[in-house]
C-alpha cells in the first residue's frame, strides 16, 4: 500500500525514527568532520597571562604622555619566558609577541614606533602609549571553565584548533554510523566492465557510498544483485547488519520493482513509500529494531538528491550532530522555471554572486537521469508543487550542495 507524505514530512518521520548512535573518544588528529558528543570547556584563561600582541617594549603608560621619551631597558622577554620583577617608573622591557607583560606595565609601545640607545640598554620612544595598548589581558578571550565548543557541533579546522588550545587531545563524538549500500538491477554492469545492449554501468553505487562517505559514515558495499527476490532478500538480510541500509532501484511500479515486498518479509516497518517530490517520487523508508532502510529511485539525479533530503540529515543525527540540514538560501532566478510535476521539485542551478545578491542560472537537464548535468550543480531550485511557473528575476529558494563553497563562481 501506498503512503505518499511531502518532503517536509518525510523529513521529520525520518528523524522521528532515527536513533542516536553512542558517543565513543576520538583522538584530536581524527576528530576532523567527526560530531561534538560533550561540551568542551577551557581548562584554564586564554589568554593565560597577560600577553604582548606586538614586539616592541613594555612600558607604564604613565611615563610616555609625551614623545620623545627615553626609557631605561631593564630586560629582554622572548616568548616562553617572564620577567620576574615589577616595572618600575621611567623603566622599559623588550617583549616580544606573546610574551607576558612585566607586572606594572600598562601598555606595550610596538618596536617600529621606537629606537634603540646606547647598544640596547636605553630606548626612545617616538610615540605615546594609549593605556591597555597591545595587551591582551589574561581571560579576556575565555575564562576557565568556559564552554568553548558545543555537543552536537562538527569539528572544523578551527575547532581543532580550539581542541588543541585547552588541551583536549581526546574528545567524544558520536560513533560513526556504518552505512551498507546495495544497488539493484538486471541492467547494471560494475565501473570496470563495457556495458553489453541494453546495459548501464552502476553509477548509484558509488554516488551513494560517496554521498554516506560525505556524511561521515562508515560504508560497506554489497555490490549490485539482479531484480531477483530471492538474490535481493540475501542481501537485505546481509544489509541489516549496518546501522542504515540504503538500496538503489526496484522501489517504483514495475514489474520487477521487489525492493517493497521483499522488505516486508524482513518484519520491517515501511512509514513511507513515495514522497511528493521532483526528482524522486518512490522512496521507500523503513525502520527494523535500531536499524533504518532506504529504498532510494534508481534514477541516479533522484538517488542523489532524495540521499541529500532524506539520508544526509539521518547520518548526521545518528552522529549526534544539531543541525541535520543546510538552511534554504534565497537566490534570483537567472531564468525563467517551470514545475509541472505537481510535487514539491528541485533543479539543478548553479548559483554565484553576482552584483551582491545571490543568482540562480538553471541547468539545461534532461531529467532525473542526467547525471551529468546534476554533477555541474551546487544548488538546487525548490518550487512547490503549486508553483508552476518562477519568471527570471524572481527570488526561489535553493538549497546548497556540499561543493557549494568550491563551486561558486565558475
Ligand atoms: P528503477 O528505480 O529500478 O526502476 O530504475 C530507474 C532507472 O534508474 C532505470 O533507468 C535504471 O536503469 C536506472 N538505474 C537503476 N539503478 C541504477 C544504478 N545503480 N546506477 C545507475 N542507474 C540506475
Ligand atoms: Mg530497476
Amino acid at each position: 500500500m501506498d503512503v505518499v507524505v511531502t518532503v517536509e514530512k518525510a523529513l521529520e518521520i525520518v528523524l522521528a525514527h532515527t536513533p542516536t548512535l553512542p558517543a565513543e573518544l576520538a583522538l584530536i588528529d581524527g576528530a576532523l568532520g567527526r560530531v561534538l558528543a560533550e561540551d568542551v570547556t577551557a581548562d584554564h584563561d586564554l589568554p593565560p597571562f597577560d600577553r604582548s600582541a606586538m614586539d616592541g617594549y613594555a612600558v607604564r603608560a604613565a611615563d610616555a604622555t609625551s614623545a620623545p621619551t627615553v626609557l631605561d631597558v631593564v630586560a629582554q622577554v622572548r616568548a616562553g619566558q617572564s620577567f620576574d620583577g615589577r616595572l618600575a617608573a621611567g623603566q622599559a622591557v623588550q617583549v616580544m609577541t606573546g610574551a607576558p607583560v612585566p607586572t606594572g606595565a600598562t601598555a606595550v609601545i610596538p618596536v617600529e614606533k621606537t629606537r634603540a640607545l646606547d647598544g640596547g640598554r636605553r630606548v626612545e620612544l617616538q610615540a605615546i602609549a594609549e593605556p591597555g595598548a597591545h595587551i591582551a589581558r589574561q581571560g579576556c578571550e575565555v575564562r576557565t571553565g568556559d564552554t568553548v565548543l558545543q555537543a552536537g557541533a562538527t569539528i572544523d579546522p578551527a575547532s581543532v584548533a580550539v581542541l588543541a588550545a585547552v588541551g583536549r587531545g581526546r574528545v567524544a563524538v558520536g560513533r560513526r554510523p556504518t552505512v551498507a549500500v546495495l544497488s539493484t538491477g538486471d541492467e547494471l554492469v560494475d565501473v570496470w566492465d563495457t556495458p553489453g545492449r541494453a546495459r548501464i554501468r552502476n553509477s548509484n553505487g558509488y554516488a551513494v557510498a560517496a554521498q554516506a562517505r560525505w556524511a561521515g559514515a562508515d560504508v560497506r558495499s554489497l555490490g549490485v544483485v539482479p531484480d531477483d527476490a530471492e538474490r535481493i532478500a540475501a542481501a537485505i538480510r546481509e544489509g541489516f547488519r549496518s546501522d542504515v541500509l540504503v538500496i538503489s532501484g526496484g522501489v517504483s511500479a514495475g514489474a520487477f520493482d521487489l525492493v517493497e515486498d521483499v522488505l516486508a518479509r524482513f518484519d520491517t516497518g515501511l512509514l513511507f513509500t513515495r514522497v511528493a517530490v521532483k526528482p524522486g517520487a518512490p522512496l521507500v523508508f523503513g525502520r527494523r529494531g535500531d536499524h533504518l532502510v532506504f529504498g532510494l529511485p534508481g534514477n541516479p539525479v533522484s538517488a542523489q538528491v532524495t540521499f541529500e533530503l532524506f539520508v544526509r540529515p539521518a547520518l548526521l543525527r545518528m552522529q549526534r550532530a544539531r543541525v541535520v540540514t543546510r538552511p534554504p538560501v534565497r537566490a534570483a532566478l537567472a531564468e525563467a522555471l517551470t514545475n509541472r510535476s505537481g510535487r514539491q521539485a528541485y533543479s539543478p542551478a548553479r548559483l554565484r554572486w553576482d552584483e551582491g545578491q545571490l543568482r540562480a542560472w538553471p541547468i539545461l537537464s534532461q531529467g532525473s537521469a542526467d547525471l551529468v548535468a546534476h554533477a555541474q550543480a551546487n544548488a538546487m531550485v525548490i518550487l512547490d508543487a503549486e508553483k508552476t511557473r518562477a519568471e527570471a528575476g524572481e527570488t526561489v529558494d535553493a538549497l546548497l550542495l556540499g561543493n557549494f563553497l568550491e563551486r561558486d563562481g565558475a
